[in-house]
């Protein structure tokens, strides 16, 4: 190739340096701030663009001054500000992780938080830390639950509900899982299917991992809290919202629930007028953190390397 291809690279500063040499010689990679102000001015000059930012919206107006434009590839598998019918109408390929599964399938860090924050609700992490800090040294206060010969129930067992059905059978946990939609040929060796009342009735350990639709919201309703078994710790990265708010309170303040991990609240990042938020104001065993379990710098290189391997492929196939 002899000329100098043009890519705008969208997402974190620390990822230029992946782009720019996963691209490799004949790109000059653009990598500005992601503000329309700053984007705007460049898009007549590039030939492929890398959005792992998702924070400028791309419709027809801005794509019509991309007169050079040949393809867009995306680090996300969600591309909603990028007009898809503006760019077909040019037949410029538009190249997200959607349905990618041999690149989101390595990707481990919500998972990981999962399984972090069922190990802190387990041994009362937060309690327990709380009293260390206040200058008291008690272990009587924070019985643990022991993992090992226990039972986790996956509420969904695609990706991540995968990742931690290996983790708990590595921690010597039975796994149960319930999943209408994954097909007896995909159903991993490491999870037991069955249905939700009974991995509700029996498991010690509930976690949740589908996506919110109108059929998931609500889906760990009050008939559902009153299956769960007493004691039991719930964990949601999910979406706040596939737990009934009212029936989760209840739940939690009833005792019935033994814990509740979560990185991700209804209304969220307004958290404030939350319930969930005011009740872990009060009480230890509710652990929440901001919606942090994507949130990986190593597992934003394997996106962008994904992406730009996407871009350079398909220019050296361009001729
Ligand atoms: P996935 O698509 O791989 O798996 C979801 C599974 O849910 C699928 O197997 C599907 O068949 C199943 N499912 C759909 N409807 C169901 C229902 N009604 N009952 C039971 N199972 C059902 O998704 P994933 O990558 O494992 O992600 C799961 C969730 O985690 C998503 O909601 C996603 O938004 C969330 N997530 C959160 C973070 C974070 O930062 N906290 C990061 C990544 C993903």
């Amino acid at each position: 190739m002899s000329t100098v291809l043009s890519a705008l690279y969208l997402g974190p500063a620390s990822g230029t340096a992946a782009v720019t040499t996963t691209l490799g010689a004949g790109w000059q990679v653009l990598a500005p701030e992601t503000t329309p102000a700053a984007v705007l001015p460049l898009l007549p000059q590039v030939h492929a663009i890398l959005d792992a930012s998702m924070k400028v919206p791309l419709r027809q107006a801005e794509l019509d001054t991309a007169v050079h434009l040949k393809l867009i590839a995306t680090a996300t598998t969600g591309a909603d500000h990028i007009d898809s019918k503006a760019l077909a109408a040019r037949s410029i390929p538009l190249l997200t992780l959607k349905g990618q599964k041999q690149v989101l399938n390595e990707l481990t860090p919500a998972a990981e938080l999962s399984w972090m924050l069922l190990m802190a609700c387990a041994r009362h992490l937060r309690a327990a830390n709380r009293h260390v800090e206040a200058g008291l040294w008690d272990r009587e206060k924070f019985p643990g639950m022991l993992l090992k010969g226990r039972i986790l129930g996956l509420i969904g067992c695609g990706r991540i509900g995968q990742w931690m059905s290996r983790y708990a059978t590595a921690f010597g946990m039975r796994v149960i899982g319930y999943d209408p939609y994954l097909p007896e040929t995909e159903w991993p060796a490491t999870i037991e299917r069955t249905d939700l009342d009974t991995l509700l009735q029996n498991a010690h350990a509930v976690s949740i991992h589908v996506h919110l639709s109108d059929e998931t919201r609500g889906l760990v309703g009050p008939r559902e809290f009153t299956l769960i078994r007493p004691g039991t710790i719930l964990i949601n990265t999910s979406r706040g919202a596939i737990c009934d708010e009212d029936a989760l309170l209840q739940a939690l303040e009833s005792g019935h629930l033994g814990g509740y991990g979560t990185d991700v609240l209804e209304g969220e990042p307004a958290i404030q007028t939350s319930r969930i938020w005011q009740y872990a104001q009060k009480h230890d065993n509710c652990l929440i953190t901001p919606h942090i379990g994507g949130f990986s710098p190593d597992a934003v290189d394997i996106v962008l390397k994904f992406a730009a391997t996407r871009i350079r492929d398909f220019f050296a196939t361009q001729g």
